[in-house]
C-alpha cells in the first residue's frame, strides 16, 4: 500500500502517466477481489466498507426498481447497516418485512417464499451473523428468489474470510464485502452487482466506479484489500479448519468449567471463529470489563454498537429472556490466536466468572 499513500501519486482518473499507474493498480486489484468470488471485474464496485456497500445495495436497488414495486424483505438479525437502510426506505414510502428467526438465529427459504408478494423487489439476508455466527441457507433462499423473479442481496462481510464462496454457488445478485474482516485496511469494501442489475448510486459526483460510486478512489485502500484477499486465498481452507478445532475446544472447556452457561447461535451451522455464550447470574458489562483488565479482548454484542448497553437486537430476535440477554459474551478467534492463548483465556474466564458469580450471590459491586 505504501507507494499509493504518497501525495505525488496520481489520481486514477487522470490521463497522465502517474494517473495511469494508479489506474493500473486499481484495475489489477479489482481483478483479484472479483476473481476471489467468481465475479467479473466489471461487477465489482469499491466502497468505503461494508456499511456503504449494504446501503448502496438496499437503497440503490429499491430506488432503481420503483417500477417493479416497493417491497423489501430482510431479517430481524441483520447488521445495522442493512436494518437502518431499510428503516430509511420505510420513511420514504417503501414497505419492509423483517422476517423473524428461530432460536438459533436462522431463517428458512420457506419463510422467504411465504413473504414474497407481487411488488417485492429485493430480499436481503446476511450470509452469517456477526454476533452469533449463525450461517443462513442462502443457496436455498436463492432458489426461491429466482423462482419468484426477485433480486437477492447477501452481506458476506463475516463469511468471506472463513468460507470458500462464489456468487454463482450462492445464487446472489448482490454481495457485500469488507476488507478489515480479512486483515486488510479499514475503510474499504466492495459491492458485487450481477451484470445487468439496475442500481442507482447513493453518492453523486464525478461518476467514478462506472457511475455507481462517485469520489476519487482510495487507491492505497483498494491495493491493501486486494493483497489481503491474495493472502487469504493461500490459507483460508486450512485456517478455517484450525479455527473450527479451536472453537470446539473452547466450547468444550467453557461448558465443562463454567456451570449454567448456554450457547447462543447454531451449534453446527456457524462461523468457524465465533463463540457466543450467555453466563446467567453474571452481568455482561462487568464480565467484559474484568476480562479486559486481565488482557482478554471480548465483546458483549456487536462491536459496531459496543459502547451502548442496549441489549443485542440479534439475541432479542432469537427469543432470549432478559436473564440471558444481559450476560452474553462473544469471543472471536483469529489468524493470530494460538492454542496457548486459548488455554490462558480459559483460565482467566473461569476465574473471572467464579469471582463475579460469587459477588452477585453476595450482592456486591462487580468491578
Ligand atoms: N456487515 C456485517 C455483518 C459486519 O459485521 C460489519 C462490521 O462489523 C459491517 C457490515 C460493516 O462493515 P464496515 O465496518 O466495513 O463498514
Amino acid at each position: 500500500m505504501a507507494p499509493y499513500f504518497h501525495a505525488s501519486y496520481g489520481n486514477p482518473s487522470s490521463i497522465h502517466e502517474y494517473g495511469q499507474e494508479a489506474r493500473a493498480a486499481l484495475d489489477n486489484s479489482r481483478d483479484i477481489v472479483a476473481g476471489a468470488i467468481g465475479a467479473d471485474a466489471s461487477e465489482l464496485t469499491f466502497t468505503s466498507g461494508g456499511t456503504e456497500a449494504d446501503n448502496l445495495a438496499i437503497i440503490g436497488i429499491m430506488r432503481a426498481n420503483r417500477a417493479r414495486g416497493n417491497h423489501l424483505i430482510t431479517t430481524q438479525i441483520e447488521h445495522h447497516a442493512v436494518l437502518h437502510s431499510a428503516e430509511f426506505l420505510e420513511e420514504i414510502g417503501c414497505r419492509v418485512t423483517y422476517l423473524p428467526v428461530d432460536e438459533y438465529g436462522q431463517v428458512t427459504a420457506q419463510q422467504v417464499d411465504d413473504a414474497i408478494e407481487k411488488d417485492t423487489v429485493l430480499v436481503s439476508v446476511m450470509h452469517a451473523n456477526n454476533e452469533v455466527g449463525t450461517i443462513q441457507p442462502i443457496e436455498e433462499i436463492s432458489r426461491v428468489t429466482k423462482k419468484n423473479g426477485v433480486l437477492l442481496h447477501s452481506d458476506a462481510v463475516q463469511t468471506f474470510g472463513q468460507i470458500d464462496l462464489t456468487v454463482d454457488d450462492l445464487g446472489v445478485d448482490l454481495l457485500t464485502l469488507s476488507s478489515h474482516k480479512i486483515y486488510g485496511p479499514k475503510g474499504i469494501g466492495a459491492l458485487y452487482v450481477r451484470s445487468g442489475t439496475p442500481i442507482e448510486p447513493i453518492l453523486h459526483g464525478g461518476g467514478q466506479e462506472r457511475d455507481r460510486r462517485s469520489g476519487t478512489e482510495n487507491v492505497a485502500g483498494v491495493v491493501g484489500f486486494a493483497e489481503a484477499v491474495r493472502i487469504l486465498l493461500t490459507s483460508r481452507d486450512k485456517e478455517s479448519q484450525r479455527l473450527r478445532m479451536l472453537r470446539e475446544l473452547v466450547r468444550f472447556e467453557i461448558e465443562r468449567r463454567i456451570p449454567g452457561v448456554s450457547l447462543n447461535g447454531h451449534p453446527t451451522e456457524r462461523l468457524p471463529n465465533n463463540i457466543n455464550y450467555s453466563f446467567p447470574g453474571i452481568e455482561g458489562e462487568a464480565l467484559l470489563l474484568n476480562l479486559d483488565l486481565a488482557g482478554v479482548a471480548a465483546s458483549s454484542g456487536s462491536a459496531c454498537s459496543a459502547g451502548s448497553i442496549e441489549p443485542s437486537h440479534v439475541l432479542r430476535a432469537m427469543g432470549l429472556d432478559d436473564a440471558h440477554l444481559r450476560c452474553a459474551l462473544r469471543l472471536s478467534l483469529g489468524r493470530f490466536t494460538t492454542e496457548s492463548d486459548i488455554a490462558e483465556m480459559l483460565d482467566i474466564l473461569e476465574k473471572t466468572c467464579a469471582r463475579l458469580q460469587k459477588m452477585t450471590a453476595n450482592n456486591l459491586t462487580s468491578v
